[in-house]
């Protein structure tokens, strides 16, 4: 199977988001600036959440639940789902991190004000 869906641009050309299967593989194309680059991309993320105000025509709104009604999205849904988890992970992570670099400053800062011996 394959569908397109158009996502919304900030320069105003809607990019072609494609999905495609093949023996019970699911690929998922943008053609965004990172997308060609197979980088990861807003639209596909959005697409892939079931976002439809990426939707650059909301009459493809029922394309986009087809396409999450595919058996193959069944898998990709899994895959989102440690991505999120693995993403919030880092997130924590990087909030533990700038509270230590923050704690480290500050107290530098003292150290300097007071003096060092
Ligand atoms: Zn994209």
């Amino acid at each position: 199977m394959k569908a397109v869906l158009l996502a919304k641009s900030s320069l105003g050309e809607p990019y072609n988001v494609e999905f495609m299967t093949d023996s019970g593989w699911l690929r998922v194309f943008c053609h965004c600036q990172a997308g060609v680059l197979q980088r990861m991309c807003k639209h596909k993320l959005a697409f892939i959440q079931g976002d439809t105000k990426m939707l650059f025509d909301s009459n493809q709104t029922s394309l986009l639940l087809e396409i999450h009604s595919w058996p193959e999205f069944g898998n990709l849904k899994a895959h989102l789902g440690e991505y999120e988890k693995k993403l919030l992970e880092i997130e924590a992570a990087q909030s533990v991190l700038a509270k230590q670099e923050k704690a480290i400053k500050a107290e530098f800062a003292r150290g300097l004000s007071h003096g060092f011996k």
